[in-house]
């Protein structure tokens, strides 16, 4: 017999719709619009990536572009923490740093606002999935600069075969379902 956690990650992926060949041949897109559409999985899905930070102390989620805007502002406001979005580049209005980080064919960028942070902030990275681990590894400097202590990462599908978690140092990586 299967546990309710068990039960619960079965759901979830249930309520994930794979979309073949999207954006472009040979990938699998998870798209969790059908999860976010189940308001039975919207909220196990929130309290799945709580779970594991609710005695972390956590003073801010940041969350990556886009789909981690969805969830980490839930988080932030679970964990009683605030949210601050990392966005691709030219998006955020004030002043902002930059990280760029290579892609399979050339490189990407993402900002963050500079005064989004201040010494000591303990942090979650947060966004809907991990791939190959360059965009959060990217965040994850753009946090350290400012001065901010990364405790962790949050995901809801973790790609294991793509090995993205051996990208993001020691820290605790928490991921709702491994596919
Ligand atoms: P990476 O930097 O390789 O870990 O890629 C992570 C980012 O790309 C996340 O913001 C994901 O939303 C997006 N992404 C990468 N691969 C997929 C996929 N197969 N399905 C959905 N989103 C993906």
């Amino acid at each position: 017999m299967l546990s309710e956690e068990e039960n619960i990650k079965k759901y979830l992926e249930s309520v994930i719709r794979t979309i073949p060949d999207f954006p472009k041949p040979g990938i699998q897109f998870k798209d969790i619009t059908t999860l976010l559409s189940d308001k039975k999985a919207l909220q196990l899905t929130t309290k799945a990536l709580c779970d594991p930070y609710h005695n972390s102390d956590c003073d801010i989620v940041v969350g990556l572009e886009s789909r981690g805007f969805l969830f980490g502002t839930n988080m932030a406001e679970v964990l009683n923490a605030s949210f601050v979005p990392v966005r691709k580049p030219g998006k955020l209005p004030s002043e902002t740093i930059s990280e760029s980080y290579d892609l399979e064919y050339g490189t990407d960028s993402v900002e963050i606002h500079k005064d989004a942070i201040k010494d000591g902030d303990r942090v979650i990275i947060h966004d809907d999935l991990i791939a190959t681990g360059g965009t959060a590894f990217a965040a994850s400097k753009l946090v350290k600069r400012l001065g901010g202590v990364v405790i962790g990462y949050s995901f809801i599908i973790e790609l294991g075969f793509l090995k993205g978690r051996e990208k993001l140092d020691h820290e605790i990586i928490e991921s709702v379902l491994i596919m």
